[in-house]
């Protein structure tokens, strides 16, 4: 039999530190390429730029989303808010399905901190050396932490820069950063956010998982008897092998107690005491048990992702009524949201009177009223747009033929004259319109009887 190796060291050391090992396996390998793709989609997506426009951008202070081409104005919200409410039945679901899956192999939190790990596992090496260095903090052992905070900080400053960066043009902030011009705000902002990179993935860790995160406190109303956990097959692992000479593997389980599902978990926690909230699924002890079984000629899957029932050898469909529940909303949301994005307003109009002049007489005798129209491009291209009035007795003169580049804002001056007075209305409508849709602007026209 091969030889497994023994750790001397308890994961929980008196300071409270979990030192986690880092392991290899099926689930790490899905693990990595989730995060891996996640990660470079959010360093990358900041970057790309559609027709000069930055494709993800949230610039509150013009009060716009540029998200995929599209130009989204306050008036969007309730798409914003709809998909968010996708986002959550869909965690619902996934936590119903499997668990704390989200948390293991995409949340950003446990990204970042495996990312953390690996810097750390690469500057002050394995498991055993960084608790052996602990006990004896100088020399290279020095060298080595003071690099792997210097990394940390790299690496959460570039993290801070990328997200600030959807919220002003990264080119921009790349380039005052190039330049040395930074200003004191943007600075501040970095500073804030690559401190709380640094704290959260760094030193605070499954800290944030376990006391600050609120999915981890309501997911267990999620979970039901088939909802699939990480779990440890207790009536095969147990007892457990203290001894690691084969005679002394009669009678006793198949597990050999060498701790390594302890010590490659990011919480810290023993997943054969049963199933417990601080799991966050992340399958590395799945993974670990599984090299051990391997090493030891027994079947892998001491330690694997099942349910209460089929545990319990009951049927355990992963199809059941309220996981349908979640799909059908899902489904209805989706269609719902894809209907709002295709048939929202492809404008934005804004029209105001001129409060200098409430009216005019013109050359002609005629009441003319001053209006200032403000139209927006919100589209996904070009548009070309008319401009009109409403109603038989008002005659327009300023543009009325306009092209508007997509999230170009054009202003317009505009006067309305009424050149028939047998019905006066002091209602006067402007109709925009582009080849296939049309939008109405309502506002007053004012005349002398009116002012009195
Ligand atoms: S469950 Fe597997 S990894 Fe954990 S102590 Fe037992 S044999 Fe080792
Ligand atoms: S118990 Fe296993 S799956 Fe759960 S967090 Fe720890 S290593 Fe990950």
């Amino acid at each position: 039999m091969q030889k497994i190796p023994v750790y001397e060291y308890d994961p929980h050391q008196k300071s409270g530190k979990i030192y986690v090992r880092l392991t290899e396996g099926l689930f790490q390998n899905l693990r990595r390429l989730i995060s891996g793709s996640l990660m470079l989609m959010f360093f990358a997506t900041a970057w790309i730029n559609f027709d000069g426009q930055q494709i993800v951008l949230f610039d509150f202070f013009n009060r716009r989303i540029h998200l995929f081409g599209l130009l989204l104005s306050p008036k969007d919200l309730f798409l914003l808010a709809g998909m968010m409410i996708f986002g959550a039945t869909l965690l619902f679901a996934m936590a119903m399905a499997y668990s704390r899956v989200w948390c293991g192999f995409a949340c950003p939190q446990s990204i970042w901190t495996w990312v953390f790990i690996r810097i750390e596992d690469l500057t002050e090496g394995s498991r055993n050396n960084r608790i052996k260095a602990d006990r004896n903090m100088r020399g290279m052992n020095l060298v080595r932490r003071i690099l792997k905070h210097i990394l940390w900080l790299l690496f959460a400053t570039l993290t801070a820069v990328t997200f600030i960066g959807y919220f002003t043009p990264i080119r921009e902030i790349a380039t005052d950063i190039m330049q040395l011009n930074v200003s004191a705000e943007l600075a501040g902002w970095i500073i804030i956010f690559a401190l709380l990179t640094y704290v959260n993935a760094g030193l605070t860790r499954e800290k944030v998982c376990l006391h600050m995160c609120p999915y981890s406190r309501f997911q267990s109303v999620m979970f039901d008897e088939n909802t699939r956990t990480v779990s440890y097959d207790a009536t095969r692992g147990e007892p457990r092998r203290t001894e690691r000479k084969e005679s002394a593997a009669e009678g006793r389980g198949d597990c050999i107690d060498c701790k390594l599902c302890i010590h490659v978990c990011p919480t810290g926690i023993d997943i054969r005491e049963g199933l417990q909230a601080d799991c966050l699924a992340c399958g590395a002890c799945i993974d670990v048990c599984d090299q051990v079984m391997i090493k030891t000629k027994k079947p892998t899957g001491l330690i694997r992702f099942k349910s209460a029932n089929a545990e319990a050898g009951k049927a355990s469909p992963v199809w059941r009524p309220r996981l349908a529940g979640y799909m059908t909303v899902m489904t209805a949301m989706a269609v719902g949201l894809g209907w709002g994005f295709i048939d929202r307003d492809a404008v934005l109009i804004d029209i105001s009177r001129d409060r200098q002049n409430l009216y005019q007489v013109d050359n002609r005798g005629l009441i003319c009223n001053d209006y200032q129209l403000a139209v927006e491009n919100v589209y996904l291209e070009q548009q070309a747009l008319s401009i009109a009035v409403a109603g038989k007795q008002y005659s327009l003169s300023g543009p009325q033929q306009i092209q508007l580049p997509l999230g170009q804002r054009g202003e317009y001056q505009l006067r309305v004259c009424r050149q028939d007075d047998t019905n006066p209305s002091r209602a006067v409508q402007f109709l925009i319109s582009s080849s296939d849709q049309k939008w109405l602007a309502d506002t007053t026209f004012i005349d002398p009887a009116g002012m009195h």
